[in-house]
């Protein structure tokens, strides 16, 4: 199947980067968002990150003007109808998600292939409330999404071979690497990284060590690029605390348990850098731990 239109629901840091790679790619975008100040940092952000692509001359002007000529936004969710390939990456929120599918469906054609960026829900229950669990599956980018590498490719029970490729030839073309994984709760790279952050926001919560202390410990001592609690900020603690509640519930193992810290920080609003406020605050010049 010969995939030339994208149409990616939300706009946020995941949403940005996955239009930033597809467009740059060569395939035309329709990004939605139901917030118009969303979509307009959208084209901010990927207008400032494709500039970065041209000064350290990885990608020419020419290219970074066509590949935002390939980009159109709406706020309307149906215009993506008439697109090859959906990937929503909207709020990891599984009433938001299973809303958005319920509305696009009908517009639909019967061609599209249907995807979600979810961290961590389940990929066969996503797809058994739509019209085409065979042609549904998960498309996992890794954020910022132009530098990481890695996209997990999550089949869901119903996924038929055809989709599968069509998707990993997709990740081909962006020139990134598939991982396969199957449908468990939080799938490969979360399954193993959020409950090492989350055991890190419980070091910090039972005063093991300060923010400070924990994050230089796994970069100097374990040679991380990032500490455990500037990457939770990174990533945002609300997607952090969402994805430990879908691995607790799924797998049924209190060692997957939410750190109450994390849930205090969320309840709070502090949701890391997208809120300004998190293990750190970002308000400043420099980054300043906040306990
Ligand atoms: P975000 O909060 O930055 O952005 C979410 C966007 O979705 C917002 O702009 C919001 O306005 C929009 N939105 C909410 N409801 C909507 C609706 N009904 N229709 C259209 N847009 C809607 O979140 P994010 O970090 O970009 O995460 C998005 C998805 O990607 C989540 O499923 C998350 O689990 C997944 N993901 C996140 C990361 C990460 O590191 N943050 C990594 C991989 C995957």
């Amino acid at each position: 199947m010969d995939i030339k239109t994208v149409g990616i629901v939300g706009a946020g840091q995941m949403g940005n980067g996955i239009a930033h790679v597809m467009s740059l790619a060569g395939y035309d975008v329709m990004l939605n968002d139901i917030s118009d100040d969303a979509l307009k940092a959208a084209l901010a952000t990927i207008d400032r990150n494709l500039e970065r692509q041209v000064s350290r001359d990885k990608i020419s002007a020419e290219e970074k003007s066509a590949a935002m000529g390939r980009i159109q936004t709406t706020q309307t969710l149906t215009d993506l109808g008439q697109t090859d390939l959906v990937i929503e990456a909207a709020t990891e929120r599984e009433t938001v998600k299973q809303a958005i599918f319920e509305d696009l469906l009908p517009h639909l054609q019967p061609h599209t292939i249907l995807t979600s960026n979810t961290s961590s829900i389940s990929i066969t229950r996503l797809a058994s409330r739509t019209d085409r669990p065979e042609k549904f599956m998960g498309f996992h980018f890794m954020n910022p999404v132009p530098v990481m590498q890695l996209v997990e490719l999550i089949r869901g029970i119903a996924t038929d071979a055809e989709t599968f490729e069509a998707c990993r030839a997709v990740v081909d073309k962006l020139g990134k690497t598939a991982a396969t994984a199957e449908d468990f709760p939080a799938f490969i790279v979360n399954r193993i990284l959020m409950p090492m952050i989350n055991e890190a926001v419980y070091t910090l919560y039972e005063g093991v060590g300060s923010v400070q202390s924990i994050d230089s410990s796994m970069k100097l001592g374990a040679n991380h690029p990032m500490g455990p609690l500037e990457l939770a900020d990174f990533i945002g603690l609300d997607t952090c605390l969402a994805i430990m509640n879908v691995l607790h519930d799924g797998l049924a193992d209190t060692k997957y348990r939410p750190c109450p810290l994390l849930t205090k920080y969320v309840e709070a609003g502090w949701l890391g850098r997208k809120s300004q406020r998190g293990f750190y605050d970002y308000r400043g010049d420099v980054p300043v731990p906040t306990r």
